[in-house]
């Protein structure tokens, strides 16, 4: 609505513009809504705002311009089920059960009793969609609708657990299967189309758009009008697919009015499937990749944007992870933390709007079995593992690194240090009793 008036009019104009204002954000009841991005595979070093220095991500550097880079950002795993398990719940993965990947023909999934961001935020009122990957269970009482979304389109799983190895790979809006066999070249424009749909339909009301695409994981598909747009071949033509449709949905939010009410955030779910050579990304100046718990296996590129809120250009160097989602986002709504359980994530908002975090938080490194704790900038290994075979340091374990003096893990302190391997070593004595004190699963 204009408010032009001639200037008798002009404080009832004023008035009733004001009442219109008013109405959308009643109708939002001044909360933030929510929109996460979830990359499958992308890792540290594959965005020029994070160092690559030919993959053009110009949406994403305007992103990062325009709000908060984290530089020391974890997804809570270094595979897929257990990560995406942790960013929707706060918990870290040890707690579900999962350990690794759910195959096509699993018959488990998420448990009911699990809270996630979905089911939170419908609470307050937020409307709620997934579109893209969902991989926390494929029986339709494992899937979206059941865990808080209002609405779901995409695949159930992995986009190479397809044949001729597994069995037709299913496209699900709801709960139906609408086709088998998907063609991959247009999935991340359709999600992105329907994100944008979405939060057309409900620009009245809160609402939570989570966006996991099936890229840049394996087998890459980048669609028409990004093959061989890239000179880092098939790999550089998905990110830079992603890095307009992440463009895209900005604009949408700025067109609507609606960027300084939400907060969009970019990540995900693990580094980069580094045995895959060519096919496979970078992390960058961190060591190894996916399935690992090296730093290149679980540091994943990340931004956060909502102009006017957060700082234009901040840099954020404190240690964060997946798991502060669930708190931040329930923060930002007015709603209580689940109870009877622990929610290991801690909300971001301080750190997002320019306080210093007294002290950073511990990061534990899983999933299968606790590999490595991160305390400060101190982090030990007592396990190690990677999907190239090669054992780092001949297999030595303790292993001890200062991540600030030496991000790629190539300097062992264990032996000058016996006093910080001790103090970790405790950390996780301590976590792991706590885990199996409080559970690890609904179930047991
Ligand atoms: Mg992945």
């Amino acid at each position: 609505m204009r408010c032009k008036a001639h200037l008798g009019l002009v404080f009832l104009m004023a008035s009733a513009c004001a009442a219109v204002q008013g109405a959308g954000q009643a109708g939002r009841q001044g909360k933030v809504n929510l929109v996460v991005i979830f990359c499958d595979d992308l890792g540290w070093g594959d965005l020029a705002i994070f160092g690559h220095p030919i993959i053009r991500t110009p949406r994403l550097d305007q992103m990062a311009a325009e709000g908060a880079r984290f530089t020391q950002f974890y997804s809570a795993s270094p595979a897929c089920t257990a990560s995406r398990y942790a960013l929707l719940t706060g918990r870290v993965p040890k707690r579900s059960g999962f350990s690794w990947v759910l195959g096509p023909k699993s018959p488990r999934g998420i448990h009911p009793n699990e809270v996630t961001i979905a089911e939170g935020l419908k609470e307050q009122g937020y409307a709620t969609a997934i579109f893209g990957k969902w991989h926390l269970g494929r029986p339709a009482e494992y899937l979206p609708l059941a865990h808080g979304f209002d609405e779901y389109l995409g695949l159930p799983y992995s986009n190479d657990m397809r044949p001729p190895k597994w069995e037709d790979i299913p496209l699900i809006e709801g709960n139906e299967v609408i086709e088998l066999n998907p063609d991959q070249r247009k999935l991340t424009r359709l999600y992105t189309d329907r994100a944008i749909d979405f939060i057309e339909r409900h620009q009245e009301q809160n609402f939570f758009v989570y966006l996991p695409y099936a890229m840049p994981h394996l087998p890459l598909y980048p669609g028409e009008d990004f093959a061989g747009a890239s000179a880092r071949g098939l790999y550089g033509d998905v990110v830079e697919e992603i890095d307009h449709h992440v463009g895209r949905i900005l604009d949408q939010l700025t067109k609507l009015g609606l960027a300084e009410d939400t907060l969009v955030v970019f990540t995900s779910d693990n580094g980069p499937w580094i045995i895959k050579d060519e096919e496979g990304g970078s992390s960058g100046l961190l060591r190894d990749g996916k399935g690992s718990t090296w730093e290149g296996g679980v540091r994943v590129p990340t931004v956060f944007w909502q102009p006017g809120a957060i700082e234009a250009g901040r840099v954020v160097r404190e240690v964060a992870s997946t798991t502060d989602l669930l708190p931040t986002a329930f923060a930002m709504a007015g709603q209580s933390l689940p109870a009877e359980r622990v929610i290991d994530g801690r909300d971001l908002s301080a750190v997002l709007h320019g306080a210093s975090a007294e002290r950073d938080p511990l990061f534990f490194y899983g999933p299968r079995e606790l590999h490595a704790v991160r305390s400060g900038p101190w982090k030990l290994h007592i396990r190690t593992s990677s999907q190239t075979g090669i054992k780092h340091f001949d297999g030595k374990l303790p292993l001890l690194f200062h991540l600030e003096h030496d991000p790629s893990e190539e300097w062992d302190l264990a032996e000058r240090y016996p006093e910080i391997v001790a103090e970790l070593q405790a950390l996780i004595d301590s976590h792991l009793a706590e885990v199996a004190e409080t559970g690890t699963d609904f179930d047991e």
